[in-house]
């Protein structure tokens, strides 16, 4: 579990944090609490090497080449050309032995293809992972969570009105929704898109929902319920400087690093929200990136 940080009073509300960057594996993130969830599926088959696809600054791919590596198994990992710049996390792919083939992105889906069969024809298992870690299981790690949140609201003897969160492939803030619609929670729970504008990200959010929940989905209550904020993005990775001002705001007084891409946009995003927003207690999730933290921090 990870901890939940009481940050004290923020713009006339009250503020925590859940340190998703702390979940103890490959710098953690949400990419860790799903990839553990994946490996676990992995681990009961008979799968002997991994498939995945993500940018050079994929936390996702980062987490998934350390887990390969610590099992001593081959990890795949198919990247578009166009975001294949050296960062701190394909440095770390490189020294998990990952064997990255780099494509142009309309080439991406085909090459993934032709890797797996070429693996099967050479008698290989592979084990496939979407991007992101999107898809039912990603989705699970985070109804999870969301429990955990739960418990952690009783032992603390708070109520969070809100939790804020960065939305990227939205199986995050998918499970986020679901945990909540299962448990008959009222609270809102708001994903700041980092770059997706609306409607195709919140439709993307509200189709994992759908699967995830299957009959149970209820589609006005998860109409209702999938609030998807779009004012924000400035697309992957690129400069603001209120990102850049916020995620100096943040470690100055908190301590705490956030990055370009995901978390600094998110909190960014989070602080403009409430400035309407009086007496309630607020929940961020840190959803990791700290080695894009350091990328930011490099470009400067
Ligand atoms: C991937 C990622 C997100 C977005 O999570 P999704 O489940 O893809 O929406 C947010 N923050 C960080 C640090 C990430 O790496």
């Amino acid at each position: 579990m990870t901890i939940i940080q009481d940050l004290g009073t923020y713009k006339v509300n009250h503020l925590w944090i859940k340190r998703e960057d702390l979940i103890p594996f490959s710098f953690g993130g949400n990419k860790a609490r799903k990839a553990q969830l994946f490996f676990q599926e992995k681990d009961k088959g008979d799968y002997d090497c991994v498939v995945t696809y993500g940018s050079g600054s994929s936390n996702h791919c980062r987490i998934v080449a350390n887990e390969c590596c610590r099992r001593g198994i081959k990890c795949y990992i198919i990247s578009p050309e166009e975001a294949s710049e050296s960062t701190f996390n394909s440095q770390m792919m490189e020294l998990f032995r990952a064997e990255i083939t780099t494509v142009p992105v309309n080439e991406v889906h085909n090459t993934i293809e032709g890797k797996l069969a070429e693996l099967k024809e050479a008698g290989f298992h592979p084990y496939f992972i979407e991007g992101g870690g999107h898809g039912n299981i990603g989705t699970e790690a985070y109804v999870q969570c969301y429990q955990e949140i739960k418990q952690q609201e009783k032992e603390l003897g708070v109520h969070f009105d809100y939790i804020f969160l960065a939305s990227g492939t939205g199986t995050t803030h998918a499970g986020l929704v679901c945990g909540q619609i299962l448990n008959g929670d009222d609270r809102k729970i708001i994903g700041i898109s980092i770059a997706r504008k609306n409607p195709r990200g919140r439709n993307v959010v509200l189709d994992s929902i759908r699967t995830y929940l299957g009959n149970k989905a209820i589609e006005e209550e998860i109409q209702e319920k999938t609030i998807f904020i779009d004012d924000y993005t400035t697309g992957y990775g690129k400069d603001d400087s209120r990102v850049k001002q916020t995620i100096d705001m943040v470690l100055r007084i908190y301590g705490i690093p956030l990055d370009a891409t995901y978390t600094g946009k998110a909190f960014m995003g989070m602080s403009e929200y409430i400035k309407d927003i009086q007496d309630k207690n607020i929940l961020f999730i840190h959803t990791g990136g700290t080695p894009l933290f350091f990328d930011e921090l490099r470009s400067r």
